[in-house]
């Protein structure tokens, strides 16, 4: 039995303990915040639950591929709910589309919606991208990433399926002759945090995935997934501790990490450990070796993800109709995207956003019949008050919050009679909260053609240390972290 220690209680934490324990190991995650779940957060007030963070499940497969290796079954621990519409969009030209949650349905949908067409559009589309999920998820997303990653991808027909050369924007360009399409591709870039205009074709294995596999709902609220897995865990015999911050990672005269020390001083030591933490933080603070630096400033190389500002609406009287995704679209979606990554100038608000909310119809998570616990969420510029991005500066959240409820009554959404009250949640919390430099969502963005491969790698350079979650390999989101999660336990293997 090898005593491991994972640094941080996210899912991708979680996850890897899970896996860990699972194998016959000895797992101790160590939380320093006095919540489990990082960027899974939830928040309650007044009987409204809200998820803070992720509202879509999507490729619920690894959910339960998950769960299995931790011997239990998905829908006896966390039964998941598959959405009938998976996202009403409201495009700038004020056509609404109800996207169905069923592939088949899609192109009538898209036909009756935008025009005769377009569904055969977005099917030709999708089987491009069903074409390069083929090719990439086993190579790019469930492996190691690694020097011989490239030369496995290079056979010249599949290089030519996956176009490295080419972004998104341009493959969408190629296949979707209707601006809304390609608007609706556009956003898929974000689900990584990136731009668009700089992320490779191959994120088209994105709308694929989700359409292919579904939207889901996670019934009383997402964050039940970090509680169900940590439940599994501590059953197999696992320990979380939470309030419980590492400030360095250890390393032995050999070479080999031996263990990590808390902020109150104490040495933990341990055979193996697993950060869950940041990267950026990680090789910037937690780990103090030669190689640790070279590290960091490879990650500094790459452009770092975007960040949100998120709402928190608890919603008398919501309108009958709502549906469970919302999508408003940003009038000039290209504005959008040099706010947040700071073209043609710093950083900065975004001034009319694409606004994404999430309404859940769900009684568990409200205090009585006719109210709704809303979450509204826009890309956000990182918090980098030296960038010029101050999200703490006096009036900027509550002002800009205001800004998004007027934005939403002028694209059809007039909401702010019925609102009760409301929080915010800016890039800085994410920050403070989870310890994510800048409160940057998903590490590091896929923008440009290397991006997936200056991503830090799930083994370290330290023997005996790695990294788990989000900004490591392959990425952020739900279902890629827990896909490291699995890399990680693969990469340690059984006791
Ligand atoms: C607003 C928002 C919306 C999102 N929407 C979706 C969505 O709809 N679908 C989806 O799939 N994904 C979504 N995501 C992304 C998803 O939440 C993340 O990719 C995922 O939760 C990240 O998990 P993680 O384990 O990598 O990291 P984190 O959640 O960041 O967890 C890291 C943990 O480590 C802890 N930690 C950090 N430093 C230390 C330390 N020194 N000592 C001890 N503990 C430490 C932190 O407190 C934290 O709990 C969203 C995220 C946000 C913020």
């Amino acid at each position: 039995m090898t005593d491991v220690i994972v640094v941080g209680a996210g899912v991708g934490g979680l996850a890897a303990a899970l896996r860990l324990q699972a194998l016959g190991h000895r797992v101790t995650v160590l939380e320093q915040s006095d919540r489990i779940g990082g960027k899974l957060g939830v928040e309650e007030r007044d009987g409204f639950v809200f998820d803070t963070g992720p509202s879509l499940v999507t490729m619920p497969q690894i959910l339960r591929d998950l769960f299995a290796a931790g011997g239990a079954a998905l829908d006896e621990v966390l039964p998941l709910a598959r959405l009938d519409i998976a996202a009403r969009y409201r495009f700038p030209d004020g056509t609404q589309l109800d996207l169905p949650g069923e592939l088949s349905a899609i192109p009538d949908a898209l036909d009756t919606a935008l025009g005769p067409g377009r569904g055969a559009q977005w099917i030709a589309f999708l089987q491009r991208a069903q074409s390069i999920w083929d090719l990439t998820h086993h190579t790019f997303l469930e492996s190691p990433i690694g020097a011989s990653t490239m030369l496995r991808a290079a056979r010249p027909a599949d290089v030519a399926t996956i176009a490295p050369w080419q972004t998104l924007r341009g493959l969408g360009r190629q296949y979707l002759h209707d601006p809304r399409l390609r608007m609706l591709l556009d956003r898929y870039a974000t689900y990584t945090g990136s731009d668009p205009r700089r992320a490779p074709a191959a994120l088209a294995a994105v709308p694929w995935a989700e359409q292919a596999w579904g939207s889901w709902y996670v019934p009383g609220g997402l964050g039940r997934i970090a509680t169900a897995i940590r439940d599994r865990f501590e059953r197999l015999g696992g320990t979380v501790e939470t309030g419980c911050a590492v400030t360095e990672i250890t390393v032995g005269d050999r070479g080999h990490v031996n263990g990590v020390i808390l902020a109150d001083g104490t040495h933990r030591r341990a055979a193996l450990v697993v950060a869950n933490t940041d990267a950026e933080q990680m090789y910037g603070t937690l780990l103090r070796t030669r190689s640790a630096s070279k590290m960091l400033r490879r990650i500094r190389r790459a452009a770092p993800s975007l960040s949100g500002f998120v709402l928190m609406l608890a919603v008398d009287h919501p309108p009958a109709d709502q549906p469970h995704h919302h999508v408003l679209f940003a009038e000039d979606y290209d504005a959008e995207f040099d706010s947040v990554f700071g073209r043609n100038g710093p950083p900065r608000l975004v001034e009319r956003p694409t606004v994404y909310l999430s309404a859940p119809d769900d009684p568990s998570t409200v205090p009585g019949p006719g109210t709704g616990a809303w979450f509204v969420l826009v890309n956000a510029a990182r918090h980098d008050p030296g960038a010029g991005m101050d999200w703490d500066a006096g009036g900027v959240a509550p002002e800009y919050a205001e800004h998004i409820l007027t934005l939403m009554a002028e694209r059809g959404l007039d909401i702010r009679s019925g609102i009760r009250h409301y929080d915010v949640l800016t890039p800085a919390d994410l920050e403070r909260r989870t310890l994510t430099p800048g409160g940057s969502i998903y590490g590091t963005s896929s923008n440009g053609p290397r991006a997936a491969f200056l991503r830090p790698r799930n083994a370290s350079p330290v023997p005996g240390l790695f990294l788990v979650g989000g900004s490591a390999h392959p990425g952020g989101g739900l279902p890629l972290v827990m896909m490291s999660a699995r890399i990680v336990a693969e990469l340690i293997g059984p006791a």
